[in-house]
Formats: C-alpha cells, structure tokens, sequence
C-alpha cells in the first residue's frame, strides 16, 4: 500500500479551530463519541456474525481505554468491524454534512457540542477538542482487508498509509494537546466513563497503573510496594431498563437505584417504561421520598440514547410536575442533538411527554386500586406530585381526579367523590354550593377548627407547598363547590344558610359595643361587627376574607399579584353578642369597658398567633394588672 494525501472534503477552511473555540467547556463528550463509535463497531461485527456475513471468529466483544501519561495519549480501541482504507475516506474523511457555508453559519449560535455534533454527525472529529494529531490503526473483519493507518494534525489534509494492526479492529489514537492536559489524569478519564459509558452494552475496559503494598518488607525494613496493571471493567453492559419487568425482582430496582444515587433513601416505587411504537423508549422512573429541598432533587432523571449516557437535563422530555423524579429514560428517538426550541416543537418529544405522564397515572390508579392503606401512608409523598400533576396537566387531572386524596384533620383520607359525599349533607350553602373547609396550619388555626368541628363540619389539611395552588384549581373544576379556609370567618358565617344568627342585644346595644370595641383596637385595617354566635362560641373572633387572604398569599408566591401584594391586611373582628363577656363589658364603667375589650381582642389575636412585639408585652403587663 502506498501513502496517499489528500483533502478531507468540506469546503470550508479549517473547521477544527472552529470546533475548540466553540466547544471547549463541552469538550469531554470526545470520549463519549468515541468510545460509542468503537461500541458500535463491536455491535456491527456481532451482528454480521449473526446474519452469517461474516463467517470468523467474532470473539469476546472488548472496548478498551488506555492512557498513557508519559506519551500523553489517549487509545480507544475495539475488536469491532473495522475499516478499509476505502472505507476510512468514506466515512470519516468526507464529513458528512450537507453544506460547510451551514455549518459555519449553525456554528455561529450553537449552544453547546451535542448540538452540533449531532447535527453534523462530527462525532468521531470531537478527538479534534482535545488533540492536536489523530491517528486511526484499523484492520478490517473483511477477507483480504490489508490494515490501514490515516493520520491527521487537525489542518484539513490526512494521510493514510499502510497500518500496523494485526488484528480485526480499530485504534483510536489521541495526542492530547497543550489545552487538554487535564484529560490525561486517570482520575479524570474514570470520571468521565462513569458518566457517559457506565451502562454501554459492550464492556469498556479502563487500564489504570496502581501501586499495591507487597506482602513483607524490603532489606531496610521498610514496606514493599509493586506497581502493577489493574483492568477495570467501568460499566455494566445489561442495566435493568434494557431488561422485562417479568425478570427483576423489587431488589433489583432497588440496587440500580443506589447505584445510581448512592445516598438516597429507598425510593417510595417505580415504573417501568417500555414502548417501541410509535417511538422508541424504555426506562425506570422512581417515586422518591420528598425532602424539603426541592430544587436539590430536580434534574436527576439521565437521558440516554442506546444506553450512552447524554444529559441529565430531561426538561421538555419529562413533564414539568414529574421532574422531581428519578431514574432513566433511554431513547433512540429523541432529537438529542437539536436546540430546546427545536425539542419543543417535536412531535416524538410531545408524545414522549403525554406517554409518560399516562404511564405515571396509570401506576398510581393501579397502586390506590391494589392497596389503598399503603397508597394513603404514601400520600404525603405521592401528593405532591399528583396535585401538581392535576393542576398543570388537564390529561392527568382527569385520571387523579379518581384516586387524588384530600386529608381532613382527622388524618382521615378521601378521594374527591367521597369527600363530597361526606359533606354535601350539612356544608352546601343557601346557593346550593358544597363548602369545602380547609386549614393551611392545624396548631394556628386550632381554635376555628373546633368551631368548626363543634358545628359537624369537617375541615381538610392543605399545607403543602402547592396546596395553595391546588385548593384554587379544584375550586374552579369542581362543580357547585367553594373553598373556604376556616379562619375566613366566624364558624356560623363560614357557611352561609338562610338562618338567621339572632343575637341578644338591641340594636342599640350593639352599636354601643362596637364602640367600645372601635375604641379599644389602635390599628388600623380591622373592622369591627357584633354578631350572633353560641353563648359557647368565642367573644371575639378575627378574620381575613378568603379572596383576599388568597390573593396575598399569591401575591408573596411571587404570582403576579403585586397588586394585592400592597394592599395593607385587612381583618374582620367578629364580637359575639351572646357572650356573657360582652354582657359584662356593656355593664361596666368606660375604664374597664375599654381595658376588658382591649383584652379579649388580645387573646383573640394571641390564639391566631397574631400577638407579637410591644402589643404582646402590653398584653402580659395588662394581664397581671387584671390578677
Ligand atoms: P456516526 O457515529 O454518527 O456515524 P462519527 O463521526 O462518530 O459519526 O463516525 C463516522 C463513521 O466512521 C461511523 O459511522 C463509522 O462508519 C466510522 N467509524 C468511526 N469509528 C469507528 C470504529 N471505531 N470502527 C469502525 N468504524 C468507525
Ligand atoms: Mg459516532
């Protein structure tokens, strides 16, 4: 064979620069591509082996990373196909891009290497980010193939000669240049196959040099160390979401998740996803125990294609309210390559998304069908994600709608048929409306709870992070129902009925009261009414209307209620006209009307936990006076 010259053809100057200017915080997925490229010669050769196109020994598949720190190199190698050096100027000489004038102008915005990489199909000149000479050893599995050695310093010219491998397969050879030294550290090469190779289908040796202590001690009596070669086999070549759900056990599922989060509580459960139509994916996404941190436990689902590691940003792929996840999803078909708009429009990654939300819903239903106890104890956890679920995604609502779980006080659960079943008889309003009471704090909130309860009324638990969110969403998708958080009135107004609250004063006594009461409170945004409680009931209640509790508290969300957000607070302050204190105040002499009111509007605000600062020490001092 002689040594031939000539042109790598694209018709644009040198695109090697081009792609280290513009790749170089990316540039560790060189060893991705190329050691997927060696996984696909070894998964080539086997497959010719099978269909009898080639008839040798195909031999024990082998992909092998060696570093050689001295001669600052990197070799990938395989015992794959091959190639002719017929094929070399096929496939890798003739960059397979359709234009270079559009490759230069994509280059210009690309955001990261995978997006161009993919989308010009450079991957093998990703060696070019981290060497300034690339040399491929290569023997082709073909009879008759002479072995072939192309060279190249990263200028558009190559050379090919005759090679040196004796063997079927192919060598990679990468001379790390000045820039890249980094990448000649074994600790750094081990991390980057972690990432990347960890569960490629073929096995990936790592040849590191290690020093070992020896057994005895040498002449001066000190230890005795040998250096010696240690192989490392970095992946596993059979994860379980490659294999049937019929062939694992609920140990396994558990193993592979320590192994991929090693510090992680047991997840809560899991699905497997297998679907290869109308597109391709397979995977296994846990249910993990939630913790206060969310933010901590967000993008931790890894996206792989044909089992190469490729981002643990699932964004787009993963619907938004899943994305506390964990797991793997493993797709050919995902447009891995391509700019977040273009994910976005794609009609695989929609289908993806909607595929995986049904699958997510159809595990709960089968979960809540299966052991309703079990789902209940589980609810603090698997709430979350399906109220989020039910309030971003209309398709989920309408399967969470049937096993979605509303807790009351008394821990007990209902779904949402069953809530309303349990209420409907004494919580519907003179409109015909089913008022839904909920507390978001069960100790503050304790007194209107018992007022409540005192009256039969059932009142629910919402103190989650969404539940905020999720009390607006079902009051807007169930029919004829209102929510009300307890503390938005006084229990007898909570739900409003024809009756009247009749109370014991005259209309002039009330007046009166409400003077005295005026009188007593010193801040402003309260308004005082004397109502007609129960004699049992407490003389003085505050209250924040619901709507505008409700839009504060966006408001503080953040929103977009900055409207509601400056409005000062507002509070109702309910007397009780039946009380027997009321009765007593209106019997006193102005002094002690005013001293008496004072403090029953402080112990209204100290059981709200609304008593802070100087009124809570003015509070104190007029307590003991009163003793
Ligand atoms: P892609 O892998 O997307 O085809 P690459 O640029 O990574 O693009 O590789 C180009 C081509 O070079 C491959 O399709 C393959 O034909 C050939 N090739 C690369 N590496 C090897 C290898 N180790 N053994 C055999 N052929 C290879
Ligand atoms: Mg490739």
């Amino acid at each position: 064979m002689t040594t031939e010259k000539g042109s790598i053809s694209i018709h644009t100057e040198n695109i090697f620069p081009i792609i280290k200017k513009f790749l170089y915080s990316d540039n560790e997925i060189f060893l991705r591509e190329l050691v997927s490229n060696a996984v696909d010669a070894v998964q080539k050769i086997k497959r010719l082996g099978a269909l009898g196109q080639f008839n040798g020994e195909v031999g024990e598949p082998l992909v092998e990373v060696k570093l050689d720190e001295k001669a600052k190199t990197i070799t990938i190698s395989d015992n794959g196909l091959g190639m002719t050096a017929e094929e070399i100027k096929k496939y890798i000489n003739q960059v397979a891009f359709s234009g270079a004038s559009e490759f230069v102008e994509k280059f210009k915005d690309a955001k990261d290497a995978n997006e161009i990489i993919g989308k010009f199909g450079l991957g093998f000149y990703s060696a070019f980010m981290v060497a300034d000479l690339v040399e491929i050893n290569t023997l082709s599995y073909q009879d008759g193939a002479e072995p072939a050695k192309w060279t190249c310093d990263g200028s558009t010219t190559f050379e090919i000669s005759e090679g040196s491998r004796t063997t079927r397969g192919t060598d990679i050879i990468l001379h790390v240049n000045a820039e890249s030294e980094e990448f000649l550290s074994e600790y750094k090469l081990q991390e980057i196959l972690d990432k990347y190779a960890k569960f490629l289908p073929v096995p990936i040796k790592f040849g590191t040099k290690t020093n070992s202590v020896e057994d005895g001690v040498d002449e001066e009596g000190k230890t005795k160390y040998k250096s010696e070669e240690v192989d490392n086999i970095v992946n596993t070549t059979n994860p379980i979401w490659t294999k049937a759900p019929a062939d694992l056990s609920d140990a396994d599922y558990l193993d592979f998740y320590k192994q991929l989060y090693p510090f992680s509580e047991d997840p809560l459960f899991w699905i497997h996803l297998n679907v290869d139509y109308p597109f391709n994916l397979t995977g296994v996404l846990y249910f993990p125990k939630l913790k206060e941190d969310f933010d901590m436990q967000r993008n931790k689902i890894k996206l792989f294609s044909r089992q190469v590691f490729i981002t643990d940003e699932v964004k787009d792929i993963v619907p938004e309210f899943l994305m506390l996840l964990h797991g793997v999803i493993d797709s050919p078909d995902i447009p891995l390559n391509v700019s977040r708009s273009f994910l976005q429009a794609d009609g695989n990654v929609k289908k993806i998304n909607n595929y995986i939300t049904k699958k997510v819903a159809d595990k709960l239903s089968e979960l809540f069908k299966a052991d309703r106890k079990a789902f209940e104890e589980k609810w603090s956890d698997i709430g979350l994600f399906v109220k989020y679920g039910m309030i971003s995604e209309e398709k989920f609502y309408d399967k969470g709608k049937e096993f979605a779980l509303l807790t009351n006080t008394k821990k007990e659960h209902f779904t949402l048929e069953e809530y309303k079943e349990k209420v409907s008889a004494l919580q519907t309003d003179k409109n015909g409306n089913v008022v839904y009471l909920y507390t978001t704090d069960p100790d503050k909130q304790d007194g209107f709870i018992q007022a409540a309860n005192k009256k039969d009324y059932d009142v629910l638990v919402m103190n989650s992070p969404i539940d905020n969110h999720f009390v607006s969403s079902l009051e807007q998708k169930l029919e004829k129902t209102l929510m009300k958080r307890v503390d938005a009135s006084v229990a007898n107004q909570l739900i409003e009925k024809d009756e009247k609250l009749e109370s014991v004063l005259s209309e002039e006594q009330s007046a009166t009261v409400k003077g005295i009461f005026e009188k007593a409170i010193s801040k402003p945004g309260y308004t005082v009414e004397v109502v007609g409680l129960n004699p049992d009931d407490a003389p003085v209640t505050i209250t924040m209307d619901e709507f505008m509790r409700r839009m504060k508290d966006m408001a503080k969300m953040g929103s977009g209620m900055g409207f509601y957000g400056n409005m000062p607070d507002s509070y109702k302050v309910a007397i009780n006209g039946n009380h027997k204190l009321v009765s007593k105040i209106l019997a006193s002499g102005e002094e002690e009307q005013n001293k008496f009111a004072k403090q029953a509007v402080d112990l209204a605000l100290l059981s709200q936990g609304m008593l802070t600062g100087a009124e809570l020490t003015a509070f104190v001092s007029r307590s003991v006076e009163l003793i």
